[in-house]
């Protein structure tokens, strides 16, 4: 046959083809072609590589297993290993080439490189003996294919592009339903490795992640110059060719509306140049991404507001429910406790008289805070607080200065009308035990309760201010009244000491009402020093104070009044005297407070009038008796 003759066939077969070819099915294609090449010049077989730049390997891509041949061949005379069954790795090679394989069959490879579309070979087998066309020939296959691939190469190149697109919908698509990050950071790598099945892929992200998942995950360095710094800092996507690693690196950032998420890393196994329409798609690919990751953390960040909103507005319902300070204390303790889990938790409440700041720790504080190293620990990171004028958040405090085995600390100071009323302190031994999160989340918790810390205090505040007498600083009367009352009800007995100061009005006289004032209160000390925690001493009103002595006899009674009568008579300046009036109750006898006080008034009565300077007791059936 001539040359002619055979290109005829070719074309005819070719045009035949053509006429049945639907955009998509490039492998039909190629089949096809492969096929009608077979027939035309009765090879044994033939196959179509085509040349891949992005793995610098040729790739089978018609169907015919014959052609596999070939890569034994060639793996002998180049000695380099294929990298998957169906590829093969050598130079590009414009000759064509006939290999004595020294078997049944020998091979021909015809490369083809048209002008636009993709370079290749075709691998046909023949029988050496039937070896009759001349090698001219053969150039019909190459020029014929050549100008195939011309005419059909943008119409695959659409198709390639709208399968892109296809893929970008889809994943689109599929990222509207997943909330959860992981999931989408997932689809990312797996869409990717669809795409470019031959090519490595990183996720260097910004924030935080799930380290436990085998996924190419790493988190971003953004102190050094490299490359994936500069793509996430500028937004843009960037190309290296990494001449040491053999690789072209293609970096794109996952940007959304608000930020940049993280870097898409791209790892093709060759250098090349990257064509434009690869930076289009990933560069859209990667935009999709950053969307998906930018709504999933707004989703998930949304989520953990709506339960901190929850769990403060629940605080606050309860802080409005009028608790006493222990109560708030318990509750705001417990409530720390659970976001946190820390090993301490203090409550420093600044108590300010007079211009003078201390720091008291609120009952409900863990232990420590009452140990000396727990005071010396408050003293120094109030004082940070107050220098800084801002919270402690520290990670590791150790590290920046901080003294004893607590390494994460936070000092919350409890503000109020732009004061700071007292501190939260929560710490743990582990070095970054809290989250940033947390410390958040603990902010506006005692944003919100340090009112409720403040009045409490305050009520509680008031609420001894009305029972102490401002002078002495006694309980007052209507206290005392009231804790008789009330001991009555319960207890076995008690005692009630009245003392009146002898000739007072004297004192006032010779002195000044001043000067009276204070003898008032030396002989309030004296009795202060004189009882014990249980007992109570009041100002019963002008210069009578009293004492009630809970379970306490009448003789001890009398007893401890002769104390005070002594002490009074040698230690107060000006110097004076008391008369005191003791009587006592017990459960055994019926009575009421108005008649225990009424003796114990007689009897007070009666020591003025056998002299003052004494103690005169009333028993509850006895007369009054002089002592
Ligand atoms: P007697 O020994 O009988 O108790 O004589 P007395 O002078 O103490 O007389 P009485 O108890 O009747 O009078 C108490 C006086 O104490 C009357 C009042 O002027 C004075 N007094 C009462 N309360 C105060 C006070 O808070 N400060 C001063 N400086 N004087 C007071
Ligand atoms: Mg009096
Ligand atoms: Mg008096």
């Amino acid at each position: 046959m001539s040359r002619q003759k055979f290109q005829e066939n070719l074309i005819l077969l070719n045009y035949e083809m053509l006429t049945k070819l639907s955009p998509k099915s490039k492998e039909y294609f190629y089949e096809m072609l492969s096929e009608n090449v077979k027939t035309v010049f009765d090879f044994a077989f033939s196959g179509i590589y085509l040349y891949d730049k992005w793995t610098n390997c040729y790739k089978l891509v018609s169907s015919s297993k014959e052609p596999y041949i070939l890569m034994d061949y060639i793996q002998d005379h180049n000695s380099r290993p294929a990298s998957i069954n169906s590829t093969v790795t050598i130079p590009i090679e414009k000759n064509i080439i006939f290999h004595e394989m020294q078997q049944d069959i020998d091979l021909v490879t015809i490369p083809f490189y048209p002008k636009d579309g993709p370079f290749g070979m075709v691998v046909c087998g023949y029988d050496p003996k039937q070896k009759s066309i001349a090698d001219e020939i053969y150039l019909v296959i190459k020029e014929e294919i050549e100008k195939l691939l011309t005419i059909t190469y943008p119409l695959f190149l659409s198709a390639a592009s709208e399968q892109k697109h296809q893929l970008l919908y889809e994943m689109t698509t599929k990222f509207l339903v997943l909330t959860n990050k992981t999931d989408i950071l997932i689809e990312i790598i797996s869409s990717i490795r669809s795409i470019y099945p031959d090519f490595g892929v990183n996720l260097l992200l910004a924030q935080d992640h799930d380290d436990t998942l085998d996924l190419p995950i790493r988190t971003i360095k953004l102190s050094d110059q490299s490359i994936s710094s500069q793509a996430f800092l500028n937004g843009e996507v960037l190309i290296e060719n990494r001449i040491k690693e053999k690789d072209t690196c293609i970096y794109a950032p996952l940007k959304g509306h608000q930020g940049v998420y993280g870097v898409l890393q791209i790892i093709a196994p060759t250098i090349f140049g990257v064509q434009d329409e690869d930076i289009l798609f990933i560069t859209k690919f990667s935009n999709t991404a950053g969307l998906a990751i930018e709504s999933t953390t707004l989703y998930q960040n949304s989520n953990h507001l709506v339960s901190d909103l929850r769990l403060i507005n629940d605080l606050t319902h309860k802080l409005n429910s009028h608790l006493d300070l222990i109560e708030i204390t318990k509750l705001v303790r417990n409530q720390i406790s659970q976001i946190c889990h820390p090993e301490e938790i203090g409550f420093i409440y600044n108590m300010q008289e007079n211009n003078i700041h201390h720091y008291d720790v609120v009952d409900g504080s863990t232990d420590f805070f009452e140990t000396l190293p727990g005071h010396g620990f408050i003293r120094d990171s109030v004082n940070e607080v107050l220098k800084r004028k801002e919270a402690i958040f520290a990670g590791d405090y150790k590290s920046t200065g901080g003294k004893g085995p607590y390494r994460s600390v936070m000092v919350l100071p409890m503000e109020n009308a732009g004061s700071i009323n007292g501190f939260v302190v929560v710490l743990h031994r582990e070095a970054y035990a809290f989250t940033f999160d947390h410390f958040k989340l603990l902010q506006s918790i005692i944003h919100h309760s340090t009112l409720a810390f403040v009045n409490t205090i305050l009520a509680e505040k008031l609420k001894k201010a009305a029972s102490t007498d401002y002078l002495t600083q006694l309980y007052s009367r209507n206290y005392l009244d009231e804790k008789i009352m009330q001991h009555m009800e319960k207890g076995a007995m008690g005692t009630l000491i009245l003392f009146d100061i002898d000739d007072f009005k004297q004192v006032n006289d010779k002195f000044g009402h001043y000067v009276g004032d204070e003898v008032i209160k030396q002989v309030a000390d004296i009795i202060m020093q004189n009882i014990e925690e249980q007992d109570i001493a009041a100002r019963w009103g002008g210069e009578e104070l009293a004492i009630y002595l809970p379970s306490t006899d009448l003789n001890s009674g009398v007893q401890l009044a002769r104390i005070i009568n002594t002490e009074v008579e040698n230690f107060t300046e000006p110097n004076v005297t008391l008369s005191a009036g003791v009587s006592t109750w017990t459960s055994e006898v019926d009575d009421t407070a108005r008649n225990f006080f009424i003796r114990a008034d007689k009897a007070l009565y009666e020591a003025k009038s056998y002299g003052k300077n004494c103690v005169v007791k009333y028993s509850i059936n006895e007369q009054v008796t002089e002592n």
